[in-house]
């Protein structure tokens, strides 16, 4: 197998995009994939201040690496879960990541937040499930967080195996509203809300591995404990054979519906955000569900 632009040996090919590259070739033509990505949503330029939300796999620190590669003013922020060893080899790998590079990792600590509580222990407490309650406290932190820093943008992660995924299981359920909502750039709408973006829509999830592999970053493979048996995965699942039977498919799928998505619009519902009565930030009632969340949980501790 012999890499198409430059003869040399080739280490990964791309059904996808009917190519077989070396190393090097692999990396520009991943590279330009991404920037074309960020040029074409307009996401951000070398001028923004972005914050990338980093868990210490591979697909966040892989964006924070490609960010700082191009030139892109980029800091880090991890956010600690508590999930006892899988968070703390997660921090390490993140700290390592900033040290080696030289560059600024913000760390916040959920217990920080709850009176020590971890985050599976906050779902316990209030019996719900530890992935909604994750996600609600990401989503506020990074947010928070990223306006208390300054900066422009949050970057995360996900990949186009996770937004394909997503994409799939908004449609079996018709989600319109959620599909409304689906793009690589979520622009802000309240004052205290930050811009969202996702470079990485366009990269499948082992493209981004064979990139973290290359560029040599050392990043946590397991999985969070508490995603094992996710409705997400097993869609993955289904999208891989389906990749399988007829590559390009994830890609094609995903990309067809950003070019279509004002069909959905209709479906957008333009909610009025307003300040929470607590801290201030965007809510659609008058507490927001992050401080709901800290008050549920301080009353059960003060009753246990
Ligand atoms: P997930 O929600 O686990 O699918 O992760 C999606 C993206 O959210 C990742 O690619 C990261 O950018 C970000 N993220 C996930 N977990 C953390 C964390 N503990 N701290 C900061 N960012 C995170
Ligand atoms: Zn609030």
């Amino acid at each position: 197998m012999k890499c198409k632009i430059c003869g040399n040996k080739a280490v990964i090919k791309l059904r996808a995009h009917n190519i077989a590259l070396c190393e090097k070739d692999y990396i520009a033509f991943f590279e330009k994939r991404v920037i074309n990505a960020i040029k074409k949503y307009k996401m951000f330029d070398r001028n923004s201040k972005i914050l990338v939300a980093v868990s210490g796999g591979k697909d966040s620190l892989s964006v924070w690496e490609l960010l700082l590669s191009k030139g892109y003013k980029a800091d880090g922020l991890y956010i600690d879960l508590g999930i006892t060893e899988y968070s703390e080899v997660s921090k390490s790998k993140c700290m390592n990541f900033a040290k080696s590079r030289n560059v600024k990792l913000e760390i916040v600590k959920v217990k920080d937040y709850f009176g020590g509580l971890s985050v599976p222990e906050i779902a316990k407490r209030i019996r719900r499930k530890t992935c909604s309650v994750c996600g609600l406290i990401k989503r506020y932190i990074m947010n928070r967080s990223a306006l208390e820093g300054g900066y422009d943008i949050i970057v995360t992660g996900h990949n186009l195996d996770d937004e394909v995924s997503t994409l799939f299981g908004n449609m079996i359920h018709w989600q319109v509203e959620y599909l409304a909502r689906q793009f690589p750039i979520m622009d802000k709408n309240h004052e205290r809300m930050v811009t969202k973006a996702k470079p990485f829509v366009t990269s499948t999830e082992r493209e981004v591995a064979a990139y973290a592999l290359i560029k040599g970053i050392d990043y946590i493979e397991e999985e969070c404990p508490f995603s094992v048996g996710a409705t997400s995965l097993f869609y993955k699942k289904i999208l891989n054979e389906l990749e399988k039977e007829q590559p390009g498919s994830k890609l094609r799928f995903l990309s067809g519906f950003y070019e279509n998505s004002d069909i959905f619009q209709k479906f957008r519902k333009d909610l009025k955000l307003k300040s929470c009565e607590r801290c201030g930030y965007p809510t659609t009632e008058d507490v927001c569900s992050f401080c709901k969340l800290r008050e549920r949980t301080n009353n059960i501790v003060e009753k246990s």
